[in-house]
């Protein structure tokens, strides 16, 4: 059994940021399984080395030890690459020249919770080798649906054509898409459980249709609530009272293992503790059913 953290570093961790941590690490070791440590620093514009360093000193000051890496997405363009020729000669991948504002021009207005599908406006265009170095790569999706469990949130069922459309699984200015580097790296990393936030729970689908395709056994997934703060917001890099400087400048790592212990119902009460001693208490039937935890 193989679990993973795998942060990108764009910032400070927050206390959602360590929750998640926290039970994945739990998860993988209550199982006497090995933990992974992968950093995606894939966006060359957001990623820095700095908050790499930052968020490993971070996960040792809270005694959750990685057993395995840490990996850097950046050092592994060559196994993106390959996937990406794998798909290319099964033809169901395409460059795509259209831009924000030609996207948004096709898009319904119904769909009220932001997400674009693409229309697949490029499907159809002629292209050449050139094309496909100098344009965004989509990757063609069929017309069904994709059903999954997830460990936590149950039964899923998705249909990529209509919830997202083709993807881009290589961005125009060469970055890899975060869709096709996890499933590369899932795979190659023998990864067999991936802990995460509600958030990526519909991206999941993507990397199952992806997973297919490249012949790679499938993790199983388990995505969590996500901790909000006091206004009902999802934790960001803005909370800045509750990333990882100030919550060192304020608690112990005992005093905030042993709060997010509460807050995911492992422990009945907010006494501080260590992620060792969580070991014992911890099962995934304990986490509340909801997509949220409030602070
Ligand atoms: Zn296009």
């Amino acid at each position: 059994m193989k679990g993973r953290f795998a942060p990108s570093p764009t910032g400070i961790m927050h206390l959602g940021n360590v929750m998640c941590a926290l039970l994945s690490w739990l998860s993988a070791k209550s199982k006497g399984g090995t933990w992974v440590l992968r950093i995606e620093d894939l966006d060359p514009d957001r990623s820095r080395r700095q908050f790499a360093d930052r968020l490993m000193r971070d996960l040792e000051w809270l005694g959750l030890k990685w057993d395995e890496g840490p990996y850097f997405q950046s050092e592994r363009h060559e196994r993106y690459a390959v996937a990406l020729e794998r798909l290319c000669k099964m033809d169901l991948v395409y460059p795509c020249f259209c831009t924000r504002a030609d996207i948004m021009a096709t898009q319904a207005p119904h769909e009220s919770d932001g997400r674009i599908v693409y229309a697949g406006t490029c499907r159809a265009r002629t292209y050449n080798k050139e094309d496909m170095e100098r344009a965004a790569l989509r990757l063609k999706v069929p017309d069904r649906e994709i059903a999954f469990t997830d460990g936590h949130y149950g039964p899923q069922r998705l249909n990529l054509s209509r919830h997202c459309g083709d993807f881009v699984i290589r961005r125009k200015d060469g970055a890899w898409a975060y869709q096709l580097a996890v499933v590369v790296d899932d795979a190659e990393m023998g990864i067999t459980e991936v802990v995460r936030g509600s958030d990526l729970l519909l991206s999941s689908p993507q990397q199952i249709y992806l997973a297919e395709l490249l012949g790679y056994p499938l993790p199983s997934f388990i995505h969590l609530p996500l901790l909000c703060n006091a206004q009902g917001q999802r934790l960001s890099k803005r909370d800045k009272s509750l990333d990882m400087e100030a919550l060192r400048a304020n608690f112990t790592a005992e005093e905030i293992i042993g709060r997010l212990a509460f807050l995911t119902g492992l422990k009945p009460d907010n006494a501080p503790c260590t992620a060792e001693q969580l070991l014992p208490l911890f099962s995934w039937d304990k986490l509340p059913p909801e997509r949220q935890i409030g602070l």
